[in-house]
Parts: C-alpha cells; structure tokens; sequence
C-alpha cells in the first residue's frame, strides 16, 4: 500500500474550484501537495488555508511554459492536472487561449511528467465529449461530434493521453467530470457556473435567468464524489483500471427547473423570503447539450467507486457552505 506521507502529489490548477478541495483533502490525509496555479480563474483566498501547512507548496506559474512544468513536477509521484480554462461560452468567445491553455498547456504537463518519470497522470477530462451523441446513459465508448471549442480541447487530451500511455508508457487516467458543484465553486464573473450564480442570486433576491424552457437535465455531481474518484484513479493496484477515461458523476439527472426548486426550498431555510423569488427563462445557449446523464458501471466495476453524495444531499451541503460563506461578502 502506499504512504500517504512519503507521497508527493502536484495538483494543477489547485487554487481554483475542485483543485482546492484535492489540495485540502490530501493534506488532510498527509500527502505532501504542490499547487501549480496562475490564478487565471482561481483564487488566492481558496488555498490561504494551506499556506501554513509544511506539506503544502505553492508553485505561481502557467503550464503554458515547459520550463514551469518542469519545474513543478520535479520529485512529484503523481499528477492530478486540473488546470485549464472551463466553459463552454468562453472557449467559443475566445477559442484560441481556450486551445493555448487546454491543449498547450496540457502537453507540456503531459511531456514534463514523462520526462519527470511520475507514477502516473491523472486528468480533468470533460462529460462535453459526449458533443451531439443523443444516448442516454452516456458509456465512455459511445461519443458524438464536440459542440464547442471546449469540448475539442477537452477531447484533445483524453487522445494525446492515449498517446503518450502507448508511445511513452506513461501511465494515465482520465476523469470526464459532469457538471461538478460543491464548496468554493466560483459565483463570480461572467463564465460563472449555474449552481453558485443562482445561489448567490437568490441570496440578493434577484431573479435567476435559466436558458431555455428549464426541462434540459444535468447529472449534477458532488465535489466530495469527484475527490473519491480522483483519489481511486490514483490509487488503483487494477491493472485493466488505467490508461482509459471514467465518467466522474453520480449516475442521476435532475431537470434545470427541478434544481433551481431544490436550491429555493434548501435556501429558504435559512432566509424565507427567497421562496417567493421568480425565475426567468431565455433563451437556449449554444454549445449547450439538451441532456447529460452518465453510466458510472465502468468506474464501479473497475475503480470500485461508489459516490456517497446524491444531487440533493450534495446540493444541501453546499448550499449551507454558500449561505456561511458568501453572506460575510
Ligand atoms: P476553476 O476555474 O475553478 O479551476 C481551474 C484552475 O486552473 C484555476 O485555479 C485557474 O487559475 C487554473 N489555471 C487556468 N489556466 C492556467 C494556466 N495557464 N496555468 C496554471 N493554472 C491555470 O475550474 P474547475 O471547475 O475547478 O475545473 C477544474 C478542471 O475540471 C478543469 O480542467 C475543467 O475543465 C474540468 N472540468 C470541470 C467541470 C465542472 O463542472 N466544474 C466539468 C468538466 C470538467
């Protein structure tokens, strides 16, 4: 078995949303963590916490210089690459940083870690892959054509991973996150996603704007899910377990129209009012997919994942984090 204490784990992109919990949870359970982060959409506040810590290393740079990632993955066992720019909306106003950083970026990590000689590199893929495929449940296997610069990028990696696990014998796994949401999930900015902007709404009792008629569905999942999955995929003793992608979800879908009324009745305990705030409806974003739903039979059967948090329990907890967190601003 491995010594969490003699481990030592570079967690890119960690002070944004989900590298920040994978910072904390494997400090927690004594890993020496390196953050690699250029604070492009991240936060210095999410990883003030970490600074104390003797295990934890904070590393400001972009992984769009070689030079950086080497630097970063110098004695590192294992790589957790989160660092890229998200959203649909943004890589179709801006694809060419989008693809600098998503794909550039992703293979100097790819090409430092190989060259570092790290144990194995573990990847944010993305459920976007799946583009127009209408199937439902989505299995790995079954994708369509990409419906956004993002999801280029996002498939882009999953391909150069395959490569370099056959050219190079770098061992790697890929995890295609569908619509992660929990603690420190940004609010803020333009490309924000839905569940913390229409927290943060409701909070000022402002009207959240849903594109489309609402019946779109999600498989919304619980960061405390994706952190499991990130922790199996760089553990697992299963050969037949590595150089392939995961669907990292919970394996339920929840309307748009059906989240926004879970996260009015969770907020209404804390602030009544906010039962009485109205929704709009726009119109429907390009890019968007109608429904995502994922098979999480692969991830059971060879990672032995089992995710602990259903939407509305994950739901509830982040949104008493939110209403802790977000009221004090
Ligand atoms: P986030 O924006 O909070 O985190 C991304 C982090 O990467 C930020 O801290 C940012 O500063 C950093 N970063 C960006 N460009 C960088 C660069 N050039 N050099 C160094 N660091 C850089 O987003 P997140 O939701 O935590 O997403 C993490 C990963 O998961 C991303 O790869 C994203 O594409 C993927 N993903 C997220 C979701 C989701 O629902 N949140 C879904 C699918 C895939």
């Amino acid at each position: 078995m491995m010594s969490s204490t003699n481990t030592a784990v570079l967690i890119t992109g960690g002070a944004g949303f989900i590298g920040s919990n994978l910072c904390e949870y494997f400090l927690e359970k004594g890993y020496r963590v390196t953050c690699l982060d250029n604070f492009a959409t991240g936060h210095r506040y999410n990883i003030e916490p970490f600074l104390a810590n003797k295990n934890f290393k904070l590393i400001e740079g972009d992984i769009r210089d070689l030079n950086t990632c080497n630097a970063a993955v110098a004695g590192v066992d294992y790589v957790l690459h989160q660092a890229a720019l998200g959203s649909v909306p943004r890589s179709i106003n801006d694809p060419i940083t989008s693809n600098d950083v998503n794909v550039g970026g992703f293979l100097n990590m790819l090409v430092a870690s190989r060259d570092a000689g790290v144990k194995r590199f573990i990847y944010a893929a993305s459920s976007s892959t799946y583009g127009d495929s209408e199937s439902l449940p989505k299995v790995e296997e079954v994708i369509g054509k990409p419906l956004s610069p993002y999801a280029i990028t996002k498939y882009v990696n999953e391909l150069y991973a395959d490569i370099f696990a056959k050219t190079y014998g770098l061992e790697t796994i890929g995890l295609r996150y569908f619509n992660v949401f929990g603690r420190r999930q940004d609010p803020n900015g333009a490309y924000a996603a839905v569940i913390p902007k229409f927290v943060m709404q409701f909070m000022q009792h402002e009207s959240p704007v849903i594109n489309g008629d609402g019946n779109y569905s999600r498989d919304f999942t619980y960061i405390d899910n994706v952190i499991q999955m990130n922790e199996l995929a760089m553990t697992t003793q299963n050969p037949s377990a590595i150089n392939t992608v995961y669907n990292t979800a919970f394996g339920d879908r929840t309307t748009l129209n059906d989240m926004v009324n879970f996260l009015k009745l969770f907020l209404s305990e804390f602030d009544a009012e906010i039962a009485n705030v109205a929704v709009v409806h726009g119109p429907n974003r390009i890019g968007d997919i109608p429904h995502s739903l994922a098979s999480i039979e692969k991830a059971q059967r060879l990672l032995n994942y089992h995710p602990k948090f259903s939407f509305q329990q994950g739901l509830k907890a982040a949104v008493a984090w939110y209403w802790d967190n977000l009221k004090k601003e």
